[in-house]
This record gives C-alpha cells, structure tokens and sequence, in this order.
C-alpha cells in the first residue's frame, strides 16, 4: 500500500461512508447526547462536548494533514475558533510561566495573552524572532511556551521552525507555530519539530468565510491527552454544523492554495513594480527578507500580501474603499479577495506596543477569482 498524498487524506481520513446509511459524506450529527445500552455501555459516543462524530470526522482530517495519523501518537482538538484554540493552550500554563511571543503576530493572540492570561499570573514577551539572536535572547529560565507565526500577520515575516523548536526544546518550553496563514499544504510544522500547531479554521482551512472555527494539532501522545481533557473539560468546541462546514472546506484546500499562490505571486510583482506602491511584504519576491527561509520551509508563499501606498495613510485609505471585488473587511483566506488596513481593523489590539504596525499598511487576502480582473480592480483602485 502506498501512503495516500495531500489532497488524498483530505477528502478520505477520518471520512468513511457513513456505516448506517453508506451516505459518501460525513452525516452532521446534530445530536446532544447518545442512547446507551446499560449504564456506562455505549458505541464510544456519551455527550457531544465529549465527542460528537462530525468534529471526530474533522478531527482526523486535520490531523492527518498536519502529518498525525490514526495509529500515531497525538491527534487534533477542534474548537470553537482560532482564539478558543489559544485559550486552551494558555490552560497548559500555570502563574509564573513566561510566553515569548513575536514582535507581529494576530492582534487577538496578543490581546488574549496581555490583557487575559497576564491576570492568571502568565508572563509574556515580544522580540524579533527572525534571526537566531533575536529567539535566543527572548528565551528566560521561565519560558514555557514560544509562539510562533509564520509568515506574520499581517507583516508576513518568516521564522525558522526548526531553529524555534531548537531553542525551545533546549529551554524545557514548547513550540506553538500558528499555521493559519500557511496551512498544512504549504507548510508542515510538527515535522520541523514543532510541539503543537494551532489554526484558525475561519480562514483557509473552512476557506469560504462562512465558519468560524480553531484546532490544536499535535504529535505528543501526553500533550494530546491534556489537550483532550481541556477540551471537554472547559467546552470550547465546534457545534457539529460548524464541524461539518471546516470538513467540506478542507477538501478542496489543495486546490485552494495552488490558486491562491498563483494569484497572489502575481500580484505581489505587479505592486512591487508599481510606482504607486511604496513597499510590498510578500515571503514569494525575490528580494524579501524572509524568502530563502520560505522557499526551505514552505511549498508556496500563500495568498497574503502587505503594501503601503506610495502616498500614505490617505492613500490607503482611497484605496480600500475603492475596489470592487476586494471587499474591504476583517479576517482572510476565504475564495474572495478581501482587503484591510490592519492599524485600524484586525490589529486596533496592538497601538502603541512593539507589535504595532505602521498606520498605512495595507493588507490584501487574494482569492482565487480570475487574476486578470483582481489585477484591473487593484489597478483602478490605485487611481
Ligand atoms: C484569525 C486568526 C486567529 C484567530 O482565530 P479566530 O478563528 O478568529 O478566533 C489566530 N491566528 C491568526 C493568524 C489568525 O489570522
């Protein structure tokens, strides 16, 4: 038997026929609570916080993606959204536990740490974790966790996984990457040695902006098991239709991102070479900053692109409400081109801390519609 490719495992791990029916598709199991035989004797199923059978579906999904099969230690936990998922890991912690975070990172990561888990006694910190300094030098004899994102939001800057799980492991802490902006098609974090993957399913991985939705993968027996305990233990978890939505989502992802790449490649090169276009943030150009580290560590740059306008806030300004197709609005990776100017939307959270962002950064998610018309409403829009 050969071992089943990306785009295999995602329309057939964890999705068998549907043993009652034969129905191709995973059932959506609206149901809060299952019929036993005798006390304590059912069919693996008691209460749906515990397990429901359309989240057991996604979570087998998700974790085969991320290269966790049935038979290998670890697995998924699918939760309520991406912050549920953050939530759930800062219950690994205990007061005194120090977090190092990276200097851009989803403003609501940072809200939930400073503003939340500092009440619990959790310690955190901001540095540059682009360069093997910046991580060694932000690592304190009470990290517990480094969190990384990469590429950044919404600054798209890559990290070494490798060398984060390096540096890490050394200090006894374990690695989170958020793997939301890449997804595992284009990226695999937990075979960089990474201790757990974290998603936001709102974005790629549902990819039509219609759920919102989080998971924890990881490859750790011990971690899984915790994990496994918090989920039903504190409640965070995806009702069976939002269950059912990320699972559909998640059988075209390959598709998905081939198309995003694609477009997003070039319309990163047509801002690059705009003279309306001050700078471009995008891990595909050449001359990016953080390009050799993605071509080693990822199969694709992904469908995210920053810029700032050669003329400034106001400029940025113009520019979103201008276009047509690219709504202007929060959030990301869905089929249709969206565009944001973080300082005052996604990333309001961060003024004033090192994570802020400059005020006139525009931030584009590109969608898979024909890159032509993006490429005339991104055009049109510049004025
Ligand atoms: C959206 C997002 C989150 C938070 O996820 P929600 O589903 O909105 O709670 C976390 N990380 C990144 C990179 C995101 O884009």
């Amino acid at each position: 038997m050969t071992e089943d490719q990306f785009e295999t495992i995602a329309i057939h791990a964890g999705q068998q026929p549907d043993p009652a029916t034969g129905a191709v598709v995973v059932p959506i199991y609206a149901t809060s609570t299952y019929v036993q035989e005798a006390p304590g004797v059912h069919k693996g199923y008691e209460y749906s916080r515990t397990d429901n059978p359309t989240r057991t579906a996604l979570q087998i999904q998700l974790a085969a993606l991320e290269g966790v099969g049935e038979t290998d230690d670890g697995g998924c936990v699918a939760t309520s959204s991406g912050l549920a998922a953050t939530a759930m890991i800062g219950y690994l912690l205990k007061p005194g536990d120090h977090i190092v975070l990276p200097d851009d990172a989803y403003g609501g990561t940072f809200r939930l740490i400073a503003q939340v888990l500092t009440k619990h006694g959790i310690e955190w910190s901001a540095s540059d974790l682009t360069t093997e300094g910046g991580i060694r030098a932000a690592v304190r004899a009470t990290t517990k966790l480094i969190w990384v994102e990469t590429p950044t939001n919404p600054l798209l800057r890559i990290i070494d996984i490798a060398l984060a799980a390096n540096v890490a492991h050394e200090a006894g802490a374990w690695l989170v990457v958020d793997n939301t902006f890449a997804t595992p098609y284009l990226q695999l974090p937990l075979s960089l040695g990474a201790d757990m993957v974290l998603h936001s399913s709102t974005k790629y991985l549902g990819g039509h902006s219609d759920t919102v939705g989080g998971a924890i993968v990881t490859n750790d027996a011990e971690l899984h098991e915790r994990l496994r305990f918090l989920q039903n233990a504190t409640g965070p978890i995806p009702g069976p239709f939002d269950a059912y939505l990320v699972l559909r989502g998640v059988k075209t992802l390959a598709l998905r991102m081939d198309r995003h790449n694609q477009n997003a490649e070039v319309i990163a090169r047509f801002l690059d070479d705009d003279p309306r276009v001050a700078n471009v943030w995008y891990p595909g150009l050449p001359g990016d900053p953080g390009h050799e580290m993605a071509r080693r560590q990822m199969t694709g740059f992904g469908g995210m692109i920053s810029f700032t306008p050669s003329g400034g806030l106001e400029a940025a300004n113009t520019i979103a409400t201008r276009t047509r197709l690219f709504f202007l609005a929060e959030s990301l990776g869905g089929v249709e081109s969206l565009i944001e100017l973080p300082a005052g939307m996604t990333h309001l959270s961060v003024e004033g801390t090192a994570l802020e962002v400059p005020e006139d950064l525009v931030r584009l998610s590109v969608g898979v519609e024909h890159v032509d018309d993006l490429l005339f409403d991104l055009d049109r829009a510049l004025g």
